[in-house]
């Protein structure tokens, strides 16, 4: 798995939809390229702001359309619940 390909299925990681074939190789790649493990990081406290709803100190509603709009599964299908 390269950088290209974990950035793509990243998301999918964190809605616990990726394949399990892909989770092995994921985790490798991440473990192991600083890069990549920073965006799975930012990602991941990312998207722990957004899901808390976050009433105070955190993302403005404004922002957080913004970045549930840039996901990119999000953008054909809408899957929210
Ligand atoms: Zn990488």
């Amino acid at each position: 798995m390269n950088c290209k390909r974990v950035n793509e299925v990243l998301y999918l990681f964190f809605d616990n939809e990726l394949e399990d074939e892909l989770l092995a190789p994921f985790r490798a790649h991440t473990d192991h390229c600083p890069e990549c493990a920073r965006r799975f990081d930012y990602t991941r406290k990312l998207l722990l702001l957004v899901r808390e709803g976050c009433h105070r100190r955190c993302a403005p509603q404004h922002l957080r359309i913004r970045i549930l709009s840039s996901l990119p599964h999000r953008q054909s299908a809408e899957r929210l619940h």
